[in-house]
């Protein structure tokens, strides 16, 4: 079997079967860093493969059971913190890795690293500080005393693209690399519907009000733990104004205007940047 095959269409689940799973796959994070083989394995991946994680020589714990594809069981496990890699594997940033896994091997890092990420900051109870433990079915701890379920955390953020004719508004993060521009983002308040997340990080980003607000596409973005919700949005009135805080410029651009850098391809801003750009074509 190839790692092809393991990276089409994933079977999620909680509880690992019962009995021999064979040679599995293993998402091990140290810290944001996940181990990987310095060369492409005989099944083509660079994850590590074993029977047990034990067999890799790192120590590690809190494993968890992520699902499986063609037969072949997917696990994420925390490796302790100083331990070193054994020769010939290394541990890398997830962002270096795109590129070097695929799309949907790399979309499953992200859910890997969620889980561990999430499991790191919930061995005890938020509201009683007793010890929690895992869910015997669930993706959660729960507090041993007062019951309390914890579950992974995911912050949902909307991203849009403000179209107007065949330009739409790129902005520019003061945190952006030199010359990089790209659409709005911001996170959703609690109890905030997403188009009124949407309507008011236009708002307050670059004072535009919009109109014909459209779902486009979504996206886990790991980092550590957010849902980037992409939409359109036509503009309806109002002129720029940046806040000069987080929003340094924006402007609107066009396919035959646009600015020296946009986002990498990794990111659902690119695709909807893209997207656009393939309907308004120069
Ligand atoms: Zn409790």
């Amino acid at each position: 079997m190839n790692w092809e095959a393991i990276a089409a269409p994933f079977q999620h689940a909680v509880v690992a079967p019962e009995g021999d799973l064979g040679e599995c796959v293993f998402f091990a994070f140290q810290g944001d860093r996940l181990l990987v083989s310095m060369e492409r394995q005989d099944h083509g991946g660079i994850l590590p493969r074993a029977r047990v994680f034990d067999e890799i020589g790192m120590p590690c714990r809190d494993p968890h059971y992520l699902g499986s594809h063609n037969g072949v069981h997917c696990f994420t496990i925390d490796i302790d913190d100083g331990a070193e890699p054994p020769a010939g594997m290394a541990l890398h940033g997830l962002r270096m890795l795109y590129g070097s896994l695929d799309e949907p091997t790399f979309q499953l890092a992200g859910r890997a690293f969620q889980i561990v990420n999430w499991d790191r900051t919930h061995h005890f109870c938020g509201r009683c500080g007793t010890a929690a433990d895992y869910h015997e079915s669930d993706r959660a701890r729960q507090c041993s005393s007062c019951g309390l379920l914890s579950f992974p955390r995911v912050s949902p953020a909307v991203i849009i693209l403000i179209h107007r004719g065949d330009e739409f508004l790129l902005a520019r993060n003061g945190r952006f690399p030199q010359g990089r521009y790209s659409i709005i983002a911001g996170f959703v308040e609690a109890g905030e519907a997403l188009e009124e997340a949407v309507a008011r990080e236009i708002h307050e980003e670059v004072g535009l009000e919009v109109t014909d607000i459209t779902y486009h596409s979504s996206q886990p973005w790991p980092f550590p733990h957010s849902l980037m919700i992409g939409f359109t949005a036509a503009w309806q009135s109002g002129d720029i104004k940046v806040d000069g805080e987080e929003i340094v410029d924006a402007d609107w651009f066009s396919a035959d205007h646009l600015p020296e850098s946009l986002p990498d391809g990794i990111s659902i801003s690119r695709r909807i940047i893209d997207d656009f750009l393939a309907r308004h074509p120069a």
